[in-house]
């Protein structure tokens, strides 16, 4: 690891100003962005540690609206009991993220700026309509996810909050790789007052959407609904964990369970 600067700024114009320089790195629970620095993946001159600033990690409901602080663990989502009696599988898709560690370490903010092709997340932020807000702007879900490792955070951006619509029903279902418990393949479903919207991780580049399923679903709130929907492999991840084909038959087969989880 090479040398770098830390700093601990104590407010979001702080943050925004240190992250401003050449080569700063804001810095959240570590997860991703300290074992990339240990591989030479990354090497930032300076990092810039979020986690003095209170006001990221805020958690609240209210108004038909979950607003988390991009600080907001893994962990504090799980447990908190208004997004349990609000929208419990948002609660429920933070409990399963990696383990004790991760989710008492890792963040949504880092988790949503990293766009891991297996966080959990994004499946989530897509089936909600999620609005990802930084110190510049609001970014849609549907625009927010590029590529794989990618999104549409400029250089410096920083996330401040999240705002989850809660929608009339949610389910969620992850099928995981054993050994780092990602997402092989998760589903998650939202049943809104426009129709359904289905978000998927895990088989692609990155977090996506898929239209065959929401037709299906907004046409009849059903699992049987996601019998027989076909998804084209192309494109689709494919590693020793699973072939494109194997990720593209799960995807209805976890949308099913999603849906009759969510009832
Ligand atoms: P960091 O590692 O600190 O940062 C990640 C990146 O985001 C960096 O580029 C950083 O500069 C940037 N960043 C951080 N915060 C902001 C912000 N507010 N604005 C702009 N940019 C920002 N994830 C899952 O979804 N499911 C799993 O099952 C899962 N299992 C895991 C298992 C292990 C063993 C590990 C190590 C991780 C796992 N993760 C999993 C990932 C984990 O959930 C973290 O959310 C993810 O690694 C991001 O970590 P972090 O929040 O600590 O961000």
């Amino acid at each position: 690891m090479q040398a770098f600067a830390y700093q601990t700024p104590a407010s979001v114009a702080d943050a925004q100003k240190a992250g401003s320089g050449a080569g700063a790195r804001f810095l959240a629970g570590g997860q991703s962005l300290l074992p990339a620095m240990k591989l030479g993946l990354s090497a930032p001159e300076s990092l810039v540690d979020l986690g003095a600033i209170a006001e990221l990690k805020s958690i609240r409901v209210g108004n038909g609206t979950i607003t988390l602080g991009a600080m907001a663990t893994h962990a504090s989502v799980a447990e908190s009991q208004a997004i349990r009696d609000t929208l419990p599988a948002l609660a429920e898709l933070a409990g399963n993220i990696g383990d004790r560690q991760v989710r008492n370490r890792g963040t949504i903010g880092g988790s949503l700026a990293n766009n891991d092709p297996a966080a959990d997340y994004p499946a989530a932020v897509l089936a909600l309509g999620a609005t990802i807000t930084t110190d510049r702007r609001s970014i849609a879900a549907d625009d927010f996810f590029k590529g794989l490792y990618e999104t549409a955070l400029a250089e410096g951006e920083l996330i401040t909050s999240i705002s989850f619509p809660v929608p009339k029903k949610a389910g969620w279902h992850k099928f995981k790789q054993p050994a780092s418990r990602f997402s092989l393949v998760g589903v998650f479903v939202a049943q809104t007052a426009q129709g359904a919207r289905v978000g998927v991780t895990g088989a692609g580049p990155c977090a996506f959407r898929v239209k065959a399923l929401e037709d299906k679903l907004s046409a009849s709130w059903a699992p049987a609904s996601c019998d027989g929907v076909k998804i084209d492999a192309g494109g689709l991840n494919s590693d020793l964990h699973g072939s494109a084909d194997y990720r593209a038959a799960l995807i209805p087969v976890l949308a099913r369970r999603a849906v009759a989880a969510a009832g």
